[in-house]
């Protein structure tokens, strides 16, 4: 029936219908903030993942693995359920259970991004939280999470990271060795916090170089 219905189409239109892509404008927004994420060099290679819930639902959609954030298109994203299960798309990024399980239990978190951009990844791979040098950085990072050193994809990477997560105030966890999570209500959120963690890393850094980078503390 459905072929013959394609065919009356095509007679009457000259073609065929174009089949439905579900949850078309969260799946472009993905790609269109992991595109600019990748220009800000927040990426590199096939590092890294992003994510955005499909807000009413118990779904959201990430980056399928060994994909470059710069370059997504709607077969290289994988849509799944906040408890793992994949419904359409290629095998996800190593950390999506992570995704699902923050998504899980912060109904005010709408995106996630998992970066290694250089600097931020730096603060990480020496133990150290990035301090909040700057009056803008203190919302976001005057508390923040680290976690030591686990495998990629492991249960204690998972769990250390997800229970983090269970403070509402905290929005940035540090990766050992690694790279960085940053929560936002939505993709615009997730942007703007990521460059902020990366641009303070790179200001304390700096800060470095002069003396000893001081926290930033409103009277
Ligand atoms: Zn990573």
């Amino acid at each position: 029936m459905k072929k013959l219905v394609a065919l009356f189409l095509i007679l009457i239109f000259g073609c065929a219908p174009q089949p439905k892509i579900e949850y078309k404008e969260y799946k472009d927004k993905l790609v269109e903030t992991a595109r600019r994420c990748y220009d800000r060099q927040l990426f590199w290679g096939s590092g890294g993942d992003i994510s955005v819930k499909v807000p009413g639902t118990n779904k959201f959609i990430v980056k399928s693995t060994g994909y470059s954030l710069g370059y997504l298109d709607y077969n290289k994203i994988t849509t799944m359920t906040l408890d793992n299960d994949v419904i359409e798309g290629k095998t996800p990024s190593h950390e999506a259970p992570i995704h699902g399980n923050i998504y899980k239990i912060r109904k005010d978190v709408g995106a996630i991004l998992h970066m290694h951009a250089p600097y931020s990844t730096a603060w990480a791979t020496a133990g150290m939280k990035v301090p909040p040098v700057t009056q803008q950085s203190v919302k976001l990072l005057a508390k923040c999470g680290i976690v030591k050193y686990y495998p990629v994809g492991s249960n204690e990477l998972i769990d250390e990271i997800t229970n983090l997560y269970k403070d509402e105030v905290i929005k940035v966890v540090f990766m050992e060795n690694h790279g960085v999570f940053v929560v936002g209500k939505d993709l615009d959120e997730l942007l703007n916090n990521a460059e902020f963690v990366e641009n303070t890393a790179r200001i304390a850094y700096l800060l470095k170089a002069i003396g000893t980078p001081k926290e930033f503390k409103f009277e």
